[in-house]
């Protein structure tokens, strides 16, 4: 790990910029299969715990440690991420570049008023070393078109690399009555589609906590002082340099000095985010007309229950204690079952002394994919940090109103079977509260003015500037976004080895 303090090499094969899953994700894929390929990762935030890039449930600091569970207790994002500024004393006007964590996008000086749910990692990992790690698989429509290779086979490479298990709170006792009653509750048309475990992308630790997969546990190397793989720090990606349909390098700055560099690259990847990997297109002068444009993300319906043992048949039975630093002690994913049923669930379990032993009932609902949802930048107003200003217009549509009025019903009945669901207390949270946000570099079979960029991620125009990350997936989700970008992220690693 270096700064721009340091001198660089003049060039690298490949530059990535972001150091989250997806930008980790195809750095790795490369490492691993070429030996005579140098890598650089761009990262514009600083460490955030002691080994850069691990997820914070397994930081050193205890501090960190106790701060992820605190705010992970609360079982929604959006909590997570006001709670952590909140933390920081950080307001829309206070944030500057010092600060490290997750912010709301707002913060940055962004118009976010109809996407205020809106978050931004500016650490190194990312969104990675601070998320839940729920990783369900998408389904049915849900599943972006084939590229050149084998969807399945991407997506348990992906899995293999998140680490994603089906088992880590086998233990819990309680995990086959709940099961069971969502399962009767909630017929579904195959095994595979019934409620279940929920995969998450880590293992389970010696006392029981999940171990949850951070950038550093997919692409160790990149971590350590290896000279074919570098990860630059503090350094913020300014411009994508390009000439003729060729990307030839990028202009990184010193977050702290200013201090600007040029570096050529023989390939250049973006994976900066959703929200900031089309804001660099833009500020590089790389325009197509979908650039922001079919902005997706699935709408968020809260709720939970507190656990009724007669009504699951778990009478007697005895609740677990919480692993140390662990915030949930069991976790179940009702599956979506196309468009028959175009709404998941995400039922995280915990218990605690204010409110007994509960189950979150959070329903993620796909929405529909119009290009009036889009990210706006501007010619002139710059962000906090210089780039150009994000306005995020999004709405929803009758037909998304009508869906998420049936994932209410779908909630209730899966609610009623677990304990007494209380229904005014289930909410539909601010638009981008999942952040889990699609569509803004879609990608798309043909260049037709509605994809950003091919099966392969590679920007039209351009054999050698890639786009990865949520922003690419060009369907509409129920499911949590990262596993299926992670998926596309290692299409496009063997695209950018080709
Ligand atoms: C609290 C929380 C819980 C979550 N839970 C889940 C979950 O259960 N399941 C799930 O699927 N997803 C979850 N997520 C979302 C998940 O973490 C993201 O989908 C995932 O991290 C996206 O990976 P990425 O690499 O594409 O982007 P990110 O992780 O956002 O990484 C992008 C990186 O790019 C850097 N960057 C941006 N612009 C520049 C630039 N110009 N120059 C240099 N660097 C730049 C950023 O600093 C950042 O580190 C959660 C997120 C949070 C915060």
């Amino acid at each position: 790990m270096t700064t721009l303090t340091h001198p660089l090499p003049a060039r690298f094969d490949l530059i990535v910029v972001g150091s989250g899953p997806n930008g980790t994700i195809v750095a790795n894929e490369v490492y691993r299969r070429r030996t005579d390929v140098s890598i650089l990762v761009v990262e514009t935030g600083p460490e955030i715990s002691a080994n850069a890039g691990e997820h914070l449930i397994e930081s050193p600091d205890k501090e960190a440690r106790q701060a992820y569970e605190r705010l992970m207790r609360l079982a929604k994002q959006i909590e997570y991420v006001q709670g952590s500024a909140a933390d920081r004393q950080l307001t829309e006007t206070l944030w500057s570049k010092e600060e490290v964590g997750i912010v709301p996008a707002a913060y940055l000086g962004n118009d976010m008023r109809e996407f205020p749910g809106a978050a931004m990692a500016w650490n190194i990992g990312g969104m990675g070393v601070h998320w839940t790690a729920a990783c369900p698989r998408p389904f049915g429509p849900e599943i972006p078109p084939a590229g050149d290779g084998d969807w399945d086979a991407d997506l348990r490479t992906a899995q293999r690399l998140l680490r994603v298990d089906q088992t880590v709170f086998a233990a819990n006792p309680f995990a086959h009555p709940v099961l069971d009653a969502l399962r009767s509750a909630l017929p579904a048309a195959s095994a595979d589609r019934s409620a279940q475990p929920m995969p998450i992308a880590g293992v389970p630790g010696p006392t029981g906590k999940v171990r949850r997969t951070g950038p550093r546990d997919i692409f160790p190397e990149l971590f350590s002082d290896d000279d074919r793989a570098r990860l630059v720090t503090g350094a913020l990606c300014t411009t994508i340099l390009h000439h003729d349909g060729v990307a030839t390098g990028v202009v990184l700055r010193d977050v702290q000095s200013g201090q600007e560099v040029e570096i050529a690259a023989g390939a250049v990847v973006v994976a900066a985010d959703a929200l900031r990997t089309p804001q660099l297109l833009w500020a590089s002068g790389i325009r197509p007309d979908a650039l922001g444009v079919r902005l997706n993300e699935h709408a968020s319906i809260d709720g939970g229950v507190v656990v009724d043992p007669v009504r699951i048949g778990a009478t007697g039975m005895r609740i677990p204690e919480h692993p140390l630093d662990e915030p949930f002690i069991g976790a179940y994913w009702s599956p979506s079952n196309g468009a028959d049923q175009p709404t998941q669930g995400q039922l995280m379990e915990q218990k605690s002394a204010e409110t007994g032993h509960t189950i979150g009932m959070g329903w993620y609902v796909s929405t529909e994919i119009r290009p009036e949802n889009r990210l706006e930048f501007s010619e002139h107003a710059t962000d906090a940090v210089g780039l150009p200003r994000i306005t995020a217009r999004f709405s929803y549509s009758d037909r998304d109103l009508e869906r998420i009025e049936f994932a209410r019903g779908i909630q209730r009945a899966a609610a009623n079977a677990v304990g007494d669901f209380d229904q005014e207390a289930a909410v539909l949270l601010p638009a981008g509260a999942s952040l889990h946000y699609t569509g803004t570099v879609r990608m798309g079979a043909a260049e037709d003015g509605t994809s950003v960029c091919d099966l392969r991620g590679a920007v039209w125009g351009f054999d050698n500037l890639f786009v990865a990350g949520n922003g690419v997936i060009p369907t509409a989700l129920t499911c949590n976004a990262t596993l299926t970008s992670a998926s596309l992220s290692v299409r496009t690693a063997r695209s950018v080895l080709a």
